[in-house]
């Protein structure tokens, strides 16, 4: 084990978990992350991402800071205001783990750059807010065969899903065609609960890490849909479409650990 004494201290109580590893901290140092959009999912997300110890973490987002950002957004405080997310919450990440590399990628991840940001990553946290958006980012890992999590939150309501490009189902395998447009209420109209936001990124940064060390069984092929007000959850499975324009002719990545 190469773990120096400062990172043996700082990562003691993920160290001391049976099921970790001084292999599995050490996977996740040379590990890089790519998080889509540094808001509501992307707060929570890429702060347990880099508190864990994931050795680089890249934070995409084009927007400024707004007042009414910040009941679901931790990442962002009050003097950030008119600032730029990215850099917002890669100054606060890196204060956070001054291990870690933190990237701000102050820049909207489009068709013409989405191949380019996710190539080489070892796993990419989708916490975009549009559909349009959640489909460019799992057919860009699906074309990069990069791991992915996909996740949405709206009022009480959460959803994640976790994607090994040409093993497990992709998004659109899952939902082959975006809802209609106008359909689906945006959290500006239908509204969302910080703390609802918390929980659904929280999942997803627990699924990266599980992507990333090969600990526990990520949602491959399943998808947990989560209703706040209520606790309820629900699990339900989805498999590969043969016919999936993203995914169908990728081959299967390497699992960790295997
Ligand atoms: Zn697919």
């Amino acid at each position: 084990m190469t773990l120096s004494e400062a990172e043996l201290e700082r990562y003691s109580r993920q160290l001391v978990l049976p099921e970790w590893s001084g292999g599995a901290q050490e996977r996740l140092r040379d590990a890089s992350a790519i998080v889509v959009g540094a808001g509501a999912l992307g707060s929570p997300a890429a702060t347990y991402l880099v508190a864990a110890g994931v050795g680089r973490v890249g934070v995409v987002d084009s927007d400024a800071v707004e007042l009414s950002n910040l009941h679901r957004q931790p990442l962002h405080f009050t003097p950030d205001i008119g600032g730029g997310k990215a850099e917002s919450a890669a100054a606060k990440l890196s204060l956070l783990n001054t291990e870690a590399t933190v990237e701000p990628y102050p820049v909207r991840l489009e068709e013409m750059n989405a191949a380019a940001i996710v190539a080489g990553a070892d796993v990419v946290v989708d916490c975009s807010d549009s559909f349009s958006t959640r489909y460019l980012v799992n057919d860009a890992c699906c074309g990069e065969r990069v791991p992915l999590v996909e996740a949405g939150v709206l009022a009480f309501s959460g959803l994640v899903m976790s994607i090994r490009p040409g093993e497990s189902a992709c998004y659109r395998c899952a939902f082959p065609t975006p809802p209609p447009e106008g359909s689906v209420p945006s959290c500006r109209e239908a509204g969302v609960l910080g703390a609802m936001a918390g929980i659904v990124g929280s999942i997803q940064a627990l699924e990266a890490l599980k992507l990333l060390t090969g600990v526990g069984e990520p949602l491959l092929d399943r998808i947990l849909q989560l209703e706040g007000a209520s606790m309820d959850q629900l699990i339900v499975t989805t498999r590969r479409r043969d016919n999936c324009p993203a995914c169908a002719q990728v081959p299967a990545t390497a699992a960790v650990g295997a």
